[in-house]
């Protein structure tokens, strides 16, 4: 009933292991995105498949399960084998756009790259994931969807006690990371990492020819540039830009601690574990450089057969990539701005002003021509000589995020059975850009009490 394809599996040998996911004991299905399964020309009838399929509790026809091998630089410092450690491919579909996309459960069980995991997920972060993909899709920011999440009836074990598990179908124009170059790099598999390079080329960038590992490294550069960007623009801070999650198709992969940030404040971070700010909001871009630089290593016998040569191109593509982004981030915040063209002194300026205001709502009230704090007058007046255009402002700078306290609210109510508050923060993100009027309740930053946010990684 899905049309899966594997090409992955036939065209890059060795970076997987078949494994065949865990049998859920009971699945119940929680979240169904019609939508997406519409995009992806899915049959009807799948929908009352979904809790069995995309479980694990039923094999799905035609899927041709596997775990990938990839490797990965976690907070610096170098995993030679990483992995799918509770991740299952299922396949490829072809969407209603001719474009391949991948259905992986997550949260499906061990593997052998699950070294001391469980394989499992729990309801909330599955939920979490399911929920900020959605909305980072309505902001209009590429990034994997989700089709379903299925409680799997299990009882699993974290930190702070037992929680129900589950599984998410993800969604993603692929699954190739940094990381997958760096696995077969590290282990000098020169003839694989050639076909790894001819598999991503066609896939994601094939204007290109095979083999065309410069071409690849810019494509990627741009497309990573501009995304990141698009997360600064609405106070998104990732969290774990690990190598392994950052995926060469350009889309925001992996929601692991990540939030958006009310009050702006460059050093916004919400991850427990990143105790040295290293992925901090205004850290991103830095990152994304030293990523970047990552995945060069991996190509560098692709920029040119003399190794003087390509890593003088190296060098020369990684000191050009700060002002690509910038020139990204500028452009970014125009639209925010309602203005024709990247004004650097007026952003700058701008950002020099905000920290303490909340990031979403002083832009939204911008375009609707709310008034602004007596410090922003002499700013105010050089952005209004400028000609904004309000209307064009009010349709790139969201009303509503998933605001940190609302996402707990919502997540706890569904650990333990009630899925409506869930349900109505969902409805609520997928139309950022509409009107504030009668969604007073989505659109305020957290009450006093909330404290600072933390995430935990351990989802
Ligand atoms: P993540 O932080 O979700 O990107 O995961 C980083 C790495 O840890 C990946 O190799 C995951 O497959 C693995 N991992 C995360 N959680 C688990 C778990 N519960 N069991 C096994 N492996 C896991
Ligand atoms: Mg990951």
């Amino acid at each position: 009933m899905i049309r899966f394809d594997h090409s992955y599996q036939r065209d890059v040998p060795g970076t997987f292991l078949r494994q065949v996911p865990d049998r859920a004991p009971a699945p119940r299905l929680l979240a169904w995105n019609d939508r997406l399964a519409a995009d992806l020309g899915l049959d009807p009838a799948v929908q009352g498949m979904a809790a069995g399929w995309f479980s694990g509790a039923e094999p799905v026809p035609g899927a041709d399960p596997v775990a990938l091998a990839y490797a990965g630089h976690q907070f610096g410092g170098f995993s030679p084998q990483l992995g799918d450690g509770r991740a299952h491919l299922l396949g490829e579909v072809l969407d209603g756009q001719g474009q391949r996309r991948d259905i992986q459960l997550k949260g499906s069980g061990r593997t052998p790259f699950s070294r001391g995991g469980d394989g499992k997920a729990a309801v909330g972060p599955m939920l979490r994931e399911y929920l900020i993909s959605e909305a980072m899709a309505a902001l209009g920011i590429p990034t994997t969807r989700a089709l379903a999440v299925v409680a799997t009836g299990e009882t699993i074990w974290r930190e702070g006690g037992p929680l129900p598990g589950a599984v998410l179908a993800r969604v993603a124009a692929s699954h190739i990371r940094v990381g997958s170059f760096q696995f077969l790099a590290a282990r000098g598999e020169a003839n694989k990492l050639r076909a790894l390079l001819d598999h991503t080329i066609a896939r994601h960038y094939p204007h290109l020819a095979p083999g065309d590992g410069l071409g690849l490294f810019d494509a990627v550069t741009r497309s990573q540039a501009r995304l990141i960007a698009q997360w600064m623009g609405v106070g998104f801070v990732h969290g774990v830009m690990n190598t392994d999650n950052m995926a060469l198709s350009g889309e925001t992969i992996d929601y692991g601690p990540c939030a958006f940030m009310d009050a702006y404040a460059p050093g916004t971070v919400f991850s427990s574990i990143d105790r040295q700010g290293r992925y901090a909001y205004a850290n991103q871009p830095l990152i994304l450089g030293w990523n970047l630089a990552r995945l060069a290593e991996c190509l560098l016998p692709f920029f040119d057969a003399d190794e003087t040569r390509a890593v003088a191109i190296a060098n020369e593509r990684l000191g050009a990539i700060a002002g690509i982004y910038q020139a990204e981030f500028l452009a970014v915040m125009a639209a925010k701005l309602g203005l024709a063209a990247p004004d650097v002194r007026l952003t700058e300026d701008l950002l020099a002003l905000l920290p303490g205001q909340d990031w979403t709502m002083f832009f939204a009230g911008l375009g609707a021509g709310r008034p602004l704090p007596p410090a922003f007058a002499g700013w105010q007046a050089r952005w209004q000589a400028a000609g904004p255009d309000l209307a064009a402002m009010r349709a790139v700078n969201p009303v509503v995020i998933p605001r940190n306290h609302l996402v707990e609210a919502a997540l706890q109510a569904a650990t333990v059975g009630d899925m409506a508050p869930f349900e109505v923060l969902l409805r609520e993100v997928r139309r950022p850009f509409d009107g504030a009027e009668g969604r007073e309740g989505y659109t305020l930053p957290a009450p006093e009490g909330f404290g600072d946010y933390v995430t935990f990684c351990g989802t």
